[in-house]
């Protein structure tokens, strides 16, 4: 496909213009910050350098790949699915297709989980964390490369997504202090835990054929799904949290928009104590929620 005209022999700006029109053809999101990012990728280029190779041309080579990527591109797929990889709390992460892209929304229970830590003044301590439904390993790698004394588990039901999580480590330089185990959200896990952290799937299956093709078409259905309601993963997770956390240690969960309220009711039927209101996200919306063991 593509109504690209061909690139070879093209400057890397007339090419960069060339994608920018192609991709707004199509309605994508934002066509600028696409073309550049997959001409950055293709050139080996930060957007920095791309400036600097302007006047450049495309080799025949650099220009089949791009146009092989516009085409998925133009299609639906994201930037992060066709290049293999998404940043999160400032470091890389690989994908695969049983994870889901980590979003930027997601820095929230970070940040949160580490304020927390920080205000009971174990930031510097060997705590133990728990990552519930790891994907990438994005939320417990982010942990770690903060908290220098602190080791992990990041739990999964998808080997495929443990593999991802397990490569991440090793690229990271994190694989000493991170174990990625199979387990139904935190089944398999023996406390107790310091902290305990999961962003569960939680859109409502009926409304998952709803949300953008992006995300419909490319992340994994069984990272999203949180059954008819939206909150399965929240009532499994609540009672082993209150069986797994130590005493006064915390639980840090993602939400949905507008699951403040039942998230709350579930986490105080399992015996845990709301701490603080909950953080809202770059959007406004309330997205982390956050419960300790107070008994
Ligand atoms: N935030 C994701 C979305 O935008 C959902 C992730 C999840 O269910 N945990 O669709």
């Amino acid at each position: 496909m593509s109504a690209l005209p061909a690139l070879g022999g093209v400057s890397v700006d007339a090419a960069r213009r060339a994608l920018a029109a192609t991709f707004k053809t199509h309605a994508i999101d934002n066509p600028e910050l696409d073309a550049r990012l997959l001409l950055g990728a293709a050139l080996d280029l930060d957007l920095t350098g791309l400036i600097t190779a302007a006047n450049q041309t495309l080799t025949a080579e650099q220009a089949q790949r791009i146009d092989e990527w516009v085409a998925r591109r133009a299609a639906g797929e994201p930037v992060a699915r066709i290049l293999g990889h998404k940043e999160f709390w400032s470091l890389s992460f690989e994908l695969s297709p049983a994870t889901l892209v980590p979003r930027p929304d997601t820095e929230t229970a970070v940040q949160t989980a580490l304020d927390i830590l920080r205000d009971s003044g174990l930031s510097g301590e060997p705590i133990r964390i728990a990552d519930i439904g790891t994907g990438t390993g994005a939320i417990l790698l982010a942990l770690l490369s903060e908290l220098p004394k602190a080791t992990g588990l990041g739990t999964d039901i998808s080997r495929e997504a443990l593999e991802t999580a397990t490569r991440n480590a090793q690229r990271l330089g994190l694989a000493d202090r991170a174990v990625f185990v199979e387990s139904d959200y935190a089944a398999a896990l023996t406390g107790p835990f310091d902290l305990m952290i999961s962003n569960p799937p939680y859109i409502r299956s009926r409304d998952i054929e709803g949300l953008p093709l992006d995300v419909r078409a490319h992340d994994p259905h069984l990272a999203l799904d949180g059954g008819d309601d939206g909150l399965e993963a929240y009532r499994v997770i609540a009672p082993q949290a209150a069986a797994l956390l130590d005493r006064g240690a915390a639980l840090v969960l993602e939400i949905g928009q507008g699951q403040t309220g039942d998230v709350a009711r579930i986490l105080m039927s399992a015996g845990l104590t709301l701490h603080g209101p909950p953080r809202t996200d770059l959007g406004g919306i309330q997205r982390v929620i956050t419960a300790r063991k107070t008994a």
